[in-house]
């Protein structure tokens, strides 16, 4: 178990902050190492195509920063820029292309799309050995019947943090707040992998708090901001904040919170996720991840 022990600044009795940029940084320099290897091997560097319907200014930015790390990892960025006029049929016309073109290793669509285009329908018209989201029905069924395939990055991400930070999870009861197909839903299946009990709360659950209070994890994405309070917590429980909202400060400055109300739980916690630089910068990294796995298997006819 590693990371700084909170101060006293927050009134701590000695929760570690999980550092999920330190350690995205440290995977993006890996990775980075990989992507020369494989290059060195193959003369082919990994591709990643992000697609981005609309002008949603979030989006825009995340997209962006997609782009940047996947050049910082040494691997080829597709942006594909699409007006929100965009019919279905052109968007599927243009996974399709990208499905076959062998630059290309990884498609994501950034999501939401915008009305009048169908999610579900997008998300699996990419092919699964290039989908890097893991959001298709392929991967998605590979994961619910523990098989490998490609893992949504966010999960992933708080996967490798609990691995690094906590270790042996067997036997731990673990609480997913949230039961999104983008978080929840697939975190519950890795935590089971990892041999936890799992319970999964959702938005029509009674006594969210109370189930809080028996789980040695809490793993919360809910986009309710502040949504887990300190007296949620039993002593030395480790929480996971995918959350993240942006709200606004005096002076039009905003600044992002998460989905747990940090001041009050971090004194409980045995171990915390900051917001930001928590779970927000393994996103990415485990999407550069996916991507150079997914080269791998279509390159090297490797199993997912
Ligand atoms: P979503 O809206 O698709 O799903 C939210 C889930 O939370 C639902 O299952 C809902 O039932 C549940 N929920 C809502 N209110 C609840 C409540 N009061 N109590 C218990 N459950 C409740 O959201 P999502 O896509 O899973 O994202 C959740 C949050 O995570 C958002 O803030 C989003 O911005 C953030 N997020 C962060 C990252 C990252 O990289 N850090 C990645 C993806 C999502």
């Amino acid at each position: 178990m590693t990371g700084p022990a909170l101060s006293d600044a927050h009134g701590s009795s000695g929760a570690r902050l999980i550092d999920g940029k330190g350690f995205a940084a440290r995977l993006t320099q890996d990775i980075a190492t990989e992507v020369s290897a494989f290059y060195d091997r193959h003369r082919i560097t990994p591709g990643l195509a992000v697609v981005l319907v609309g002008n949603d200014p979030a989006s825009e930015v995340y997209v962006r920063n997609k782009a940047l790390q996947t050049h910082r990892a040494g691997m080829r960025s597709f942006m594909h820029m699409l007006p929100a006029t965009t019919s279905q049929e052109e968007l599927l016309g243009l996974i399709a292309r990208l499905n076959v073109d062998p630059e290309i290793h990884g498609i994501l669509v950034q999501l939401p799309l915008p009305g009048g285009l169908d999610p579900v329908a997008v998300t699996n018209a990419i092919v699964p050995e290039k989908d890097v989201d893991g959001l298709g029905v392929v991967n998605a069924g590979r994961l619910a019947l523990g098989l490998p395939g490609i893992v949504p990055c966010t999960p992933l991400g708080c996967l490798l943090l609990l691995r690094h930070y906590v270790g042996d999870m067997r036997g731990q009861h673990a609480l997913v707040i949230g039961a999104s197909n983008l978080v929840g839903r697939p975190m519950a299946q890795l935590l089971l992998q990892e041999g936890c009990t799992v319970t999964v709360a959702h938005i029509d659950t009674r006594d969210t708090a109370a189930l809080a209070r028996q789980a040695d994890i809490v793993v919360v994405a809910t986009g309710v901001r502040e949504l887990v309070r300190g007296d949620w917590i039993r002593p030395g429980a480790t929480v996971i904040d995918v959350g993240i909202s942006r709200v606004s400060l005096p002076g039009g400055r905003t600044r992002l919170v998460g989905d747990v109300k940090f001041d009050e739980v971090a004194p409980h916690a045995g171990l915390i996720t900051p917001v930001p630089g928590g779970v927000g910068p393994m996103t990415i990294a485990c999407l550069l991840r996916n991507t150079l796995d997914a080269a791998r298997t279509i390159v090297e006819g490797r199993a997912p």
